[in-house]
């Protein structure tokens, strides 16, 4: 199999092993779950439910809204206990809307949709609203309405859909035990899946670390010729979707474009799993394997937890600290986002939650920039990460953005390497939060100006067509009244 190198990179120091020979295990159900209405890109869900309802196991209780946003449902059954604001596994902390269900402890099922009995003879676009339904995500961490991605056959010509098994962030396991132990169900997905955007091949991209999963998922793809499994070099950030399709196909995703431009489609092997048991037994997406692990916890381990258990219920499920954590991380420590709450629930995009000690963490002090160049060699992006830095650090986010800051995928190579350990990636991620407000803003006021326009044409035409028709019925009203004077 031939691969092509991908730009740049690193090789941090994995840590894998940590988590990587832990089987998945189920975390009991805790007695409350916290469900944000904000689990993924777009609008939040709009809330079904009120306080002191009775809800089951996989029954919605908040609906998608606007064309990209995702439902949420009931992970187990209960009474809703609060419809209240709560903090927000996201650095800043900031509450937002969540349901809490306190469990009955019964796990009772709702009614859920029947099965697709054979998905390859069904229509695409039911493929899609079952998927749309069951408010999937992707769940390698971005988050993104899968039904919409899955759209995306509709709209361009595709010819691949190419499954993310990379998981390239040190510590992470998750997908790692996810292929080992349910490859069949991952392949059904993918095929399911395939069949949704119409691609007619399947490629699934596996770092060689993690040689079990390739096998096991090569002998699991083996009756399907359509299915192709790539084992990439181990090298950061192999995960990002632009460069998996580089190293697979060769083909550079051009800036501000999507590797669906390219022909090719890019989901995470954990979302193609929720799209079995969505498809084949009408389940929503109500919990993911969380890998749990850094030097802090006292057991790591990958476990799969309700969507809605706090951080805390699963760190005392893992025995609780064993040292000092000097940082609680929610994803892999390299694009992951601290974590300001141990009381943030897990939620649908949530792959791991790491305790790290000081040593493993990388907060020496800052120095000047000394102009190594370190930052621009190892950039996946092809960058000037120095450059950038320099003009957001003078408020110049324009040059930034002529720059490419809008290309940077947050990968955070370039602060791993920098030797004055200067957090370039905080710059670019606030840089690109602006730019994207701003345009956000001007788009805004462009829509505004461009219906107030419509607007104004379409009244200009409507008194063109009353001028018209008055004018047409001038004539016929003089010669009638010549006619009167006649007869008279
Ligand atoms: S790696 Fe750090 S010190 Fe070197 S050029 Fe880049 S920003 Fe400056
Ligand atoms: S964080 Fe952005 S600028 Fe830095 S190495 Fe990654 S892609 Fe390049």
């Amino acid at each position: 199999m031939k691969l092509y190198p991908i730009r740049g990179g690193i090789h941090p120091e994995y840590r894998k092993e940590l988590a990587s020979e832990k089987a998945i295990v189920v975390l009991p159900m805790p007695h409350s779950l916290y469900i944000p209405l904000q689990q993924h890109i777009g609008a939040p869900a709009e809330v079904l439910v009120k306080e002191g309802d009775r809800v089951k196991k996989g029954q919605m209780i908040a609906r998608s809204q606007g064309a990209v946003s995702a439902p949420q449902h009931a992970s187990t059954s209960g009474t809703i206990k609060a419809i209240t604001e709560v903090p927000a596994p996201h650095p800043s902390g900031l509450p937002q809307t969540t349901i809490i269900i306190e469990a009955d402890g019964l796990d009772e099922w709702g009614e859920l949709p029947p099965s697709i009995e054979d998905p390859f003879v069904t229509d695409p676009a039911e493929l899609r609203a079952r998927v749309a339904q069951s408010g999937i995500v992707g769940m390698g961490g971005a988050a993104f309405p899968a039904a919409v991605k899955l759209g995306l056959g509709a709209q361009k010509k595709l010819d691949t859909l190419l499954l993310n098994g990379a998981e390239c962030e040190p510590y992470l396991t998750c997908d790692d035990r996810l292929m080992r132990e349910y490859a069949d169900e991952i392949i059904d997905g993918a095929r399911i899946m395939a069949r949704a955007l119409g691609t007619p091949r399947i490629v699934i991209g596996i770092e060689e670390n993690k040689p079990q999963a390739a096998e096991i998922m090569t002998r699991a793809a083996a009756a399907f010729p359509m299915i192709e499994v790539f084992t990439v070099p181990v090298q950061y950030p192999m995960g990002s979707e632009r460069h998996l399709v580089q190293a697979i196909t060769g083909l550079e995703t051009p800036a501000r474009k999507l590797t669906a431009d390219l022909g090719i489609v890019v989901h995470n092997v954990a979302t193609t799993r929720a799209v079995h048991h969505a498809v084949r037994f009408g389940r929503p997406l109500l919990a993911r394997v969380v890998t749990v692990s850094g030097a802090a916890i006292r057991t790591p381990n990958n476990i799969l937890t309700p969507i809605g258990a706090r951080v805390t219920d699963l760190i005392d499920f893992c025995g609780g600290f064993v040292a000092r954590p000097e940082s609680i991380v929610n994803g892999g420590p390299m694009m992951g986002q601290p974590l300001s709450s141990l009381e943030a629930p897990v939620v649908k995009g949530t792959s791991g939650i790491l305790a790290l000690t000081a040593e493993e963490i990388n907060d020496k002090p800052t120095s000047p920039c000394i102009r190594c160049g370190t930052c621009v060699t190892i950039c996946p992006c092809g960058l000037s990460p120095l450059d950038m830095a320099a003009f957001i650090k003078k408020d110049k986010l324009d040059v930034s953005a002529k720059l490419g800051v809008m290309d940077c995928v947050s990968c955070g190579s370039c602060s791993w390497a920098c030797p004055s350990h200067i957090p370039l990636v905080h710059y670019f991620n606030y840089a690109k939060g602006v730019l994207r407000d701003l345009d956000a803003e001007t788009r805004k006021s462009d829509r505004i100006k461009s219906l107030a326009e419509v607007r104004t044409i379409r009244l200009e035409k409507a008194a063109e067509a009353k001028r018209a028709a008055l004018a047409a019925r001038k004539p016929a009203a003089q010669s009638a009244t010549a006619e009167e004077k006649v007869s008279a």
